[in-house]
C-alpha cells in the first residue's frame, strides 16, 4: 500500500526532460515548471512552520527590494520570487524551487554592503533558475534513493517516521549541492550582480567575510563539542587562493559597469537596530550574565569564560577550555532537588541548600559538580566537569559562585533581557576595535565579534569618519 503510494508519487513526477533555463539545453529534470512550483509552494509552507519571520517590515521590504531588482535581470524572470529574512541566528541563506529565497539576520549581521546582500541573493537565485534542488532530486530518483527525498518534500506520503523538513534543511538545501553546482551558483550570481550595476566581485568578498566566521566559528564549536555553522556556498579553501571561484567570478568582470553600487552606508541604515545573536525567546547574554525573561532566571558566568546559548543548553568553556560548564532544563520531578541530584550525579556526598530563596542541592563527585535548583514547574541544572578532579579544582570556586548567582529575575533586571541589536556609529580619530569592545556586552568574544560584522578580521581598525556597526 505505502510502496504502492511512492510509486504512484515518483511517476507523477517523471514528465520527461525539461529545458534548463540557464543553457537552454534538455536538462535531466523529470519535473515540470508547475510541479516545481507546486513543490516550492509546500516547502515553503515547511520553512515557515519552521523558523519565524524576522518582524521589520521595512527591514523584508529592503531585501525584498535588493532580490527582485536582481531577479528581473535573471534567466528566469517570469517567475514569481519570494525573498524573505527569518528571525534566526544561523549563518544562512537558501533557495527552494520555484523562486523562495531565505536570508537570516544571523548571516545579514555579518555582510557591510548592499552589494554583499546582492551577492547572496544573486547566489540562491542562481540556484533557482539553474533547477539545482529539481535537478538534484532528479538526479536522486534515477538512482532510486529519491524514496527519501520525495517523501520528505510531501509531508502527507511521509514514509520515513521522524523524517521531515529539519533532515531535509540539513541536507540538500543547506548543506548545498556539491562544488559543481555551488561553482554555477558563484557564476550566476556574479552575472545577476553585474548586470543589476553591483560590482560582481562582492561575491568574493562575502565569501572571505563568511570563511572567517566559520574559521573563527570552527574554533568555538571544537571547544563546545559540537558541529559548527557552515553557509552552504563555502569550500575548504579560502576564496583568495580559490582558483575556480576566482574564474567563475571574473567572467561578469568583462560585463562590469564603470561605477558600480557599493551601499555600504545604505546597508547599516537597513540593518540598523536588527537583533543581534539571540532573541527575547532565546535569552539574552551581556558580558557572561544571563536574563531570561520568559522563565524569569537570571545567573552571571565567570566573566573570562566563553558563553554559549545553544538551542537546548547554556554552555560556559573556561579560558583554556579544560572545564566546561553547562546549564540545562528539565521538567520538576516528584521528590526533593537533593534526591534528583543525587540519582543524576550517582553521588552520595550531597549537599541540601536554599540558593537566593529557592529550593537547591550540590552533588560533587571526582570531576564533576552538579546543582539541581527548583523554580516554578522547573528544575535546572548546571553541572560542571573536567577530564579529571585536578583539573576541576582550580575552578571549583567560579563554579560555586556561578551556581550561587542563579536567581529569580527582578523587574529592574527585565530590561537587561531585551536582545543585543546592531548599531552603527561613526568611527572617531583613535577608535580601535580593542577600545570599543570594552563598552560592548559582548563579553569577551566582542573584539572578535566586532571586527567580524565590519569584515576587519582579523586586525583591521576602524577609519575616522566611516560609519561602523556596533553591538548594544
Ligand atoms: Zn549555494
Amino acid at each position: 500500500m505505502r510502496a504502492l503510494s511512492i510509486i504512484a508519487l515518483l511517476l507523477s513526477l517523471l514528465s520527461g526532460c525539461a529545458l534548463n533555463p540557464v543553457t537552454g539545453n534538455a536538462d535531466f529534470v523529470m519535473m515540470s515548471e508547475s510541479q516545481e512550483l507546486s513543490l516550492g509552494r509546500q516547502a515553503d509552507e515547511q520553512v515557515k512552520k519552521q523558523y519565524q519571520v524576522y518582524p521589520s517590515k521595512a527591514l523584508q521590504d529592503y531585501v525584498n527590494g535588493v532580490g527582485q531588482k536582481l531577479a528581473k535581470k535573471s534567466h528566469r524572470p517570469e517567475l514569481q520570487y519570494h525573498f524573505l529574512v527569518l528571525d534566526s541566528t544561523e549563518i544562512n541563506a537558501f533557495a527552494l524551487p520555484g523562486g523562495y529565497v531565505y536570508i537570516t539576520r544571523g548571516i545579514m549581521a555579518y555582510l557591510n554592503s548592499e552589494a554583499e546582500l546582492a551577492a547572496v541573493l544573486g547566489h540562491e537565485i542562481g540556484h533557482v533558475t539553474s533547477r539545482h534542488g529539481v535537478r538534484q532530486q532528479s538526479a536522486a530518483q534515477a538512482t532510486n534513493i529519491g524514496l527519501t527525498i520525495a517523501s520528505i518534500f510531501v509531508p502527507q506520503v511521509n514514509t520515513m517516521g521522524g523524517q521531515n523538513l529539519s533532515n531535509l534543511i540539513g541536507g540538500a538545501l543547506l548543506s548545498g549541492y556539491g562544488r559543481d553546482h555551488e561553482l554555477e551558483a558563484d557564476r550566476l550570481g556574479a552575472d545577476y550582480l553585474a548586470r543589476s550595476e553591483y560590482n560582481p566581485q562582492a561575491i568574493i568578498k562575502v565569501i572571505g567575510v563568511l570563511k572567517n566566521q566559520e574559521l573563527q566559528d570552527a574554533e568555538l564549536a571544537k571547544q563546545e563539542g559540537r558541529e559548527p555553522r557552515r553557509y552552504h556556498g563555502l569550500f575548504a579553501s579560502h576564496p583568495d587562493n580559490d582558483t575556480r571561484l576566482q574564474q567563475a567570478v571574473g567572467e561578469a568582470d568583462k560585463q562590469t559597469v564603470n561605477h558600480p553600487v557599493e551601499g555600504h552606508d545604505e546597508y547599516l541604515q537597513a540593518t540598523e537596530g536588527m537583533v543581534f545573536n539571540d532573541n527575547s525567546d532565546q535569552g539574552v547574554l551581556r558580558n557572561n550574565a544571563f536574563y531570561q525573561a520568559t522563565l524569569g532566571i537570571g545567573l552571571q558566568f565567570p566573566v573570562d569564560w566563553q558563553v554559549h546559548n545553544l538551542p537546548k543548553s547554556l554552555v560556559a568553556i573556561s579560558p583554556k577550555g579544560e572545564a566546561k560548564l553547562q546549564m540545562k532544563l528539565d521538567e520538576k520531578p516528584e521528590g526533593t532537588p537533593e534526591e534528583y541530584a543525587k540519582r543524576s550525579a550517582d553521588s552520595n556526598t550531597v549537599e541540601s541548600l536554599e540558593i537566593n530563596g529557592l529550593k537547591a542541592a550540590i552533588a560533587t563527585r571526582a570531576n564533576k559538580i552538579l546543582a539541581v535548583i527548583y523554580l516554578n514547574d522547573q528544575a535546572y541544572l548546571l553541572q560542571a566537569e573536567a577530564k579529571s578532579e585536578a583539573e576541576l579544582k582550580p575552578y571549583q570556586e567560579v563554579v560555586l559562585a556561578t551556581i550561587h548567582s542563579f536567581h529569580r529575575l527582578s523587574g529592574a533586571e527585565a530590561k537587561l533581557a531585551k536582545p543585543l541589536e546592531l548599531h552603527m556609529v561613526r568611527a572617531q580619530e583613535g577608535d580601535t576595535y580593542r577600545k570599543l569592545a570594552l563598552s560592548s556586552p559582548l563579553g569577551k568574544s566582542a573584539e572578535n565579534y566586532l571586527r567580524l560584522i565590519n569584515a576587519q578580521y582579523p586586525a583591521g581598525e576602524p577609519k575616522a569618519g566611516e560609519l561602523i556597526k556596533i553591538v548594544e
